[in-house]
């Protein structure tokens, strides 16, 4: 199979790892196991529409600045665009690009409704005011007006954007139009339509991913050491739910550093701790400081990494010694990493599948928005965890059936179907 070029669209880092190409070798990878048509695999491989936006910004001091807001629209083939707003440094359309194709598999695995976006601006939010930042977030919004829509594409929080930022979206997109549309963005606070049960959905998904993973190696969360990597949105809540559920959670960090404690971490008493201390957590009582390099490679039986990209390279994970990887972020482990982890039989659950939960909550959202119909937490929670389930019980019949790793057989699952429907909608004009 012809490799494809790095798209100009799309750009790239010279010396970097380059996430889109990454991306496409997955894609590449999945649509040769599938023996899919060329021209149908080079479809795929180009995102639909790249958007990039000025969003001059006045700072509280009254100086201007410009930063570059990105919107990546990859694929529209099951429905409309979906996928998160990224607030963080490193965004770049490279990066953005990647992300928004996943989604795309990662809705097509799931058996929603949905195509894959992925927007971003490069700024790191913690050097902004909340109100410098509601300025940037309701100017990109704006920017971006006639490319969103609840049928054409629908943002959601990711790295560095929360229910907060949903709301001012809703609010600008909604004065814009002349009427309340709240169906525009999911992952809203409860007040303006947001779901019970959407805060969490990430991190719950995760645990119901690993719980299954553990059940089909005939293992339960009772007293399995657990790693994570990031105690945000997602790391945060999938600590909060495995240690409900009896796991022993011996590390977790964030981006200023990790703690370890053997006999594992008291969780709820940590997220108080975060609470008061502005989210660090370094310093917390009974536990040992530990640097983030050093955590991923603790012993442990999961290591969740759900912070950021390429976090698992060739340089550390010849030290990996946990015997499932679950990725809660986006492509935490690299190609060549997979690769190894693969080869020495480690379990890695993909991130389409593992961090699925919290499109898959934003999807019902969407949907008791259009139906004017709110549902209990307790109906959410059993709705996504039915489809989760699913979807895992789909990748593990896949990689049995087709002899493949799992994120092959999620990829296969996810490409299969966009490729399945594009054909049966055929090529306009
Ligand atoms: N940002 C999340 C993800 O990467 C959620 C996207 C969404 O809810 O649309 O899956």
């Amino acid at each position: 199979m012809v490799s494809m070029p790095t798209l100009p669209l799309v750009g790239a880092t010279p010396g970097h790892i380059c996430p889109f190409d990454q991306a496409c070798s997955y894609l590449e990878a999945a649509a040769k196991e599938l023996s899919l048509d060329q021209g149908i695999l080079e479809i795929l491989s180009h995102p639909r529409r790249v958007v990039t936006v000025s969003i001059p910004v006045k700072l509280d001091n009254g100086d201007i600045r410009v930063l570059a807001g990105h919107r990546v629209q990859h694929s529209d083939i099951l429905g409309p665009y979906k996928g998160g707003t990224r607030y963080h440094p490193a965004v770049t359309v490279n990066e953005v690009s990647a992300l928004a194709m996943l989604m795309t598999w990662k809705c097509a695995l799931l058996g929603i409704p949905y195509g894959g976006a992925k927007g971003g601006i490069a700024i790191d939010p913690q050097n902004y005011s909340v109100s410098e930042l509601e300025r940037i977030t309701r100017r990109y919004t704006s920017e971006l007006i006639k490319d969103i829509g609840p049928a054409l594409d629908i943002p959601a929080p990711d790295v560095g954007t929360s229910a907060r930022e949903m709301a001012w979206m809703m609010d600008t997109y909604s004065m814009n139009v002349g009427h309340a549309v709240p169906g525009v963005v999911t992952g809203k606070p409860l007040s303006v339509g947001g779901s019970r049960g959407r805060e969490m959905a990430t991190g719950r998904g995760v645990m119901i991913i690993v719980r299954e993973a553990l059940a089909d190696l005939g293992k339960s969360l009772d007293g399995v050491r657990v790693v994570i990597q990031g105690f945000g949105n997602v790391g945060g809540a999938a600590a909060e739910l495995l240690y409900q559920a009896g796991a022993k959670i011996i590390a977790v960090s964030t981006a200023e550093g990790g703690i370890f404690a053997n006999d594992g971490l008291d969780i709820p008493a940590l997220k108080a701790y975060a609470a008061e201390n502005h989210k660090s957590i370094v310093g917390f009582p009974q536990s040992e400081p530990i640097k983030n390099a050093e955590l991923l490679t603790l012993s442990c039986d999961v290591l969740i990494p759900a912070a950021l990209e390429n976090q698992i390279t060739e340089e550390n994970v010849d030290q990996i010694q946990a015997q499932i990887v679950a990725e809660a972020a986006n492509g935490p482990v690299t190609l060549e990493a997979n690769r190894v982890l693969e080869a020495r039989g480690v379990t890695v659950l993909p991130d389409i599948l593992a961090n699925a939960g919290g499109v898959v909550v934003s999807y019902l959202e969407w949907v008791q928005g259009l139906s004017y119909l709110f549902w209990d937490e307790e109906r959410v929670n059993r709705e996504m965890e039915h489809l989760m389930v699913q979807a895992y019980r789909q990748v593990m019949q896949q990689s049995k059936m087709r002899q493949v790793p799992l994120r092959l057989a999620a990829y296969t699952l996810g490409v299969g179907r966009v490729a399945q429907a594009l054909s049966d909608r055929g090529l306009y004009p």
